[in-house]
């Protein structure tokens, strides 16, 4: 079964300005994630990523079309349920999205701490993603002192933290160098092999797609126009 399986999903936005007309960001989108992979949605800006994630993560409802993950048709749960499979899912960002007023290791510890974990189970759990990301020797550092790499990297043991079964990362090397973008792609390829996390990277960079994904969505105008394997999706015999 696949951990995320769209069928003719759809959101339409309703005018934002008198006179404007509506808009249809994800247009009849079907397609199925495999547990285990790593998913790569690929498109122009505007083509209607960022939607589709916002509808996978449950943070915004779908005008049509059903949507489950893990077996479960999300478009019917009630808020309260939809907090659970939120809980399944990690987030990291392009912009980071770290608190600034708050240490690496209470930026990690946060989910854990909304989830009810005690303290010593937090404890441990944010030692183990510390080590894991390399970041052990910066619990007590604040954002502001980190490189964009590390950031991020504390991004990705922040989402990782309650231990989701999902990864959704939204254009999260867009913001970096060539160089620290191959070193978060390398760890979330870890992330990927040794925890069986799967992965969906949004992105509108080729490149990423090629290092890291397996398999691949081409979006266009809220569209899924091309999909499957990235070697024969991106190979033109
Ligand atoms: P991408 O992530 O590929 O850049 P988006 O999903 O952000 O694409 O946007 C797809 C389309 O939907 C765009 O035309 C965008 O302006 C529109 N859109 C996105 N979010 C909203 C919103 N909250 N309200 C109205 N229109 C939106
Ligand atoms: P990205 O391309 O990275 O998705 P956007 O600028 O499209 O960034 O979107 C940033 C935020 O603005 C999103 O939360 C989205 O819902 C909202 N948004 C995007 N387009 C519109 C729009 N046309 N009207 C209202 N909100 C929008």
């Amino acid at each position: 079964m696949p951990i995320v399986a769209l069928t003719d999903v759809t959101k339409t936005y309703p005018p934002t300005a008198k006179g404007a007309s509506s808009v249809t960001a994800v247009d009849t989108v079907s397609l199925e994630v495999e547990r285990g992979d790593v998913f790569g949605i690929i498109g122009y800006s505007g083509a209607g990523k960022s939607t589709l994630v916002r509808l996978i993560n449950a943070l915004e409802p779908a005008t049509g079309g059903s949507i489950l993950v893990d077996g479960v048709d999300i478009t019917k749960l009630s808020e309260r349920e939809l907090r659970g499979v939120r809980g399944g899912i990690g987030m990291i960002f392009q912009q980071f999205n770290l608190f600034a007023s708050k240490t690496v290791k209470a930026n990690i510890a946060y989910p854990l701490k909304l989830a009810g974990w005690s303290k010593a189970e937090i404890d441990e759990r944010v030692a183990e993603l510390l080590a894991f990301v390399g970041l052990a020797d910066k619990a007590k550092a604040y954002p502001e002192q980190l490189s964009g790499g590390q950031k991020q990297r504390v991004g990705i043991a922040r989402a990782l933290a309650p231990r989701p079964a999902i990864l959704l990362a939204d254009e999260a090397t867009s913001a970096l160098d060539p160089q620290t973008t191959h070193e978060v792609l390398a760890l979330l390829k870890r992330v990927n092999e040794e925890q069986g996390v799967t992965i969906i990277v949004i992105t509108h960079e080729m490149d990423v797609i090629q290092t890291i994904a397996t398999t691949v969505a081409v979006m266009e105008n809220g569209r899924v126009i091309e999909r499957g394997d990235v070697f024969d999706v991106f190979s033109n015999p």
